[in-house]
């Protein structure tokens, strides 16, 4: 029974004095909820001599509020209790805060979507209620955003970003959870989802960003990337089935975007594989593993050796000998193929001398430059340095290009490739037919000579297509002046057919594999030689 209320009780709770006085606690609308929490539940004030804690109730007006209060028992002379006497303080500002921050805290502010670590919290919450129904997680990366971006501006980029987090959000179910992770990466959670059903979302997904987006007047056509892992086959905590999904969006991506990938152990393996090669590979350039191989390319006409082109091997001291499909790419990631790249021009361009003292004429070398090495700005220059030091007439080093470089150049690719030229360099365009492939586009830049790609060889005489476009390119080419090189000739069918069409040199398994430095001098003694210096 209140005996006693301050004037700032009054103030919180806009009782007065009279209108509590006499009255039991339970009664009292200024107190809802307080009798309850420190009599009904086992409360420490039940046990102990005093309580201490937030609760909320409603002011006369009704308005809510958060007290924060602490009470104790008073006794009398006997040691019989007399009084409860609480001091409370309204908390309600504080309480909001803090409410405001966490709200902050946990929404991306762009499309007010939940963040990462909002959506991290559902997910442990889910795994911490039930660990058994199926879930789903999806990561959905927007397909080349940073080009979407760049080209329209921000601003744009901004609000495309606000109509893709509305659309992904209309396609989904009610229950599914929805947060924005990166700047174009957002992520689902399906609970009680099977794989099955995951799946179907994710391909529902896709085709629904598909269609084109009005965004600042204009038409924007964006595709996605989905990664997928299901719980609890792909894994029974959220670390390990965010780990999944990560793993097979990137497979998505790498495999050529625009695709749902579902994690499989074999992502697992590939991951720690690179993981292995980024770890190794460093070494592998100052602990001498790196090795150069070369294979012979001959005059198709006269039969006679023209030169070699240079094939990285890794020599790996536990693993053996590495082929460079299986660690290029990590090169290239990690930046490690520009000081790999150099040493490969190297030992290329030393080993064309050393032939050549061992009166073997003069041995053109070809290496092969990954696009990334453009991105070097002293691409140019180092290559000129390597060549004088190395004391090599720069017409006998040839540079194998893709056509990806190509594609994507920009000015400074251009002005590289025109240096390089005027070096005195001889420019080849690699694996032609595999990409897109236009003669005309390549007339827009200085190259001398195309490869064309192993894939088309394979097959003569078996395939008729071919063996057109094989003959059809090698007049083109002939016709803008271009050389002609035939990678991957390995029966003496495909030289013949090769040798009738007139393509100028040849490669492959029928002369040679690629050989290790150190056996070439006796390897290549075999061959007619080529002219002299
Ligand atoms: P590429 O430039 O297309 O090289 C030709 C590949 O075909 C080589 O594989 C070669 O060993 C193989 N080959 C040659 N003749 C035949 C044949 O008759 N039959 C078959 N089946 N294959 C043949 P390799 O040495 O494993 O190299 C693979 C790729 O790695 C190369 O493809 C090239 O793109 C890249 N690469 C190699 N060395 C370097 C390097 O130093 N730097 C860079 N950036 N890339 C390199
Ligand atoms: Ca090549
Ligand atoms: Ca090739």
């Amino acid at each position: 029974v209140v005996e006693y209320v301050n004037p700032s009780f009054t103030a919180i709770t806009q009782y007065s004095t009279e209108e509590v006085q006499g009255h039991h606690l339970a009664e009292l609308p200024a107190l809802e909820n307080l009798s309850e929490l420190l009599f009904d539940s086992p409360s420490s004030l039940a046990m102990g001599n005093s309580w201490q804690g937030e609760f909320k109730s409603r002011r006369k007006n009704l308005e809510p509020y958060w007290g924060q209060l602490s009470i104790s028992k008073v006794y009398g002379d006997n040691r019989e209790l007399t009084h409860y006497i609480g001091i409370y303080e309204d908390v309600t500002q504080s309480k909001m805060a803090q409410q405001r921050i966490e709200r902050l805290a946990y929404t991306d502010n762009l499309t007010n979507l939940g963040n990462r670590p909002a959506f991290i919290r559902k997910l442990d919450e889910r795994f911490a209620r039930d660990s058994e129904n199926p879930l789903c997680l999806l990561l959905v990366d927007i397909d080349n955003f940073k080009r979407i971006n760049d080209s329209l501006g921000h601003h744009t980029g901004d609000k495309l970003l606000v109509s893709l987090a509305r659309r992904l959000r209309n396609s989904l179910s009610a229950n599914g959870v929805l947060a924005r992770f990166a700047s174009n990466e957002f992520a689902v959670l399906l609970d009680e989802t099977s794989l099955e059903d995951g799946q179907s979302v994710a391909q529902q997904l896709l085709r629904t960003l598909d269609k084109p987006m009005f965004v600042d007047n204009q038409l924007i056509n964006v595709t996605a990337s989905v990664g997928l892992s299901c719980a609890p086959l792909h894994g029974s905590d959220p670390t390990t089935l965010m780990k999944n999904a990560g793993l097979a969006l990137h497979k998505a991506k790498a495999n050529g975007k625009h695709q749902v990938q579902v994690f499989t152990e074999v992502l697992n393996a590939e991951a720690s594989y690179k993981l292995f090669v980024e770890n190794n590979l460093r070494r592998a350039l100052t602990q001498n593993e790196l090795e150069v191989f070369y294979q012979p390319k001959l005059c198709l006409r006269s039969g006679r050796l023209l030169g070699l082109e240079a094939l990285l091997r890794w020599n790996h001291p536990e693993r053996g000998m590495i082929r460079p499909d299986q660690f290029i790419s990590v090169a290239e990631e990690t930046g490690l193929i520009i000081p790999i790249g150099k040493w490969v021009v190297r030992q290329s361009c030393r080993m064309s001398q050393q032939l050549q003292q061992a009166g073997m004429g003069c041995l053109h070398v070809a290496i092969n430059l990954s696009p990334k090495q453009f991105s070097d700005p002293d691409l140019v220059a180092s290559i000129g340095t390597i060549l004088k030091e190395e004391g090599l007439p720069a017409h006998l080093l040839e540079l194998e290009l893709t056509e990806g470089l190509l594609l994507e150049a920009t000015e400074d690719t251009h002005r590289q490739l025109d240096e390089l030229k005027a070096l005195g360099l001889t420019l080849a365009m690699d694996d032609f037919g595999t990409g897109y492939s236009s003669l005309s586009y390549l007339k827009k830049f200085p190259i001398d000579i195309i490869k064309i790609d192993r894939s088309f060889i394979n097959e003569i005489p078996d395939n008729q297509d071919d063996m057109e476009i094989t003959s059809a390119v090698v007049a083109m080419a002939h016709n803008l002046k271009l050389k002609v090189v035939a990678e991957g000739i390995e029966t003496p069918e495909q030289l013949a057919f090769l040798r009738r069409h007139r393509c100028d040199v040849g490669q492959g398994y029928l002369f040679d594999r690629p050989i290790p430095g150190r056996e070439l001098e006796e390897k290549l003694k075999r061959y007619p030689r080529g002219p002299m210096a």
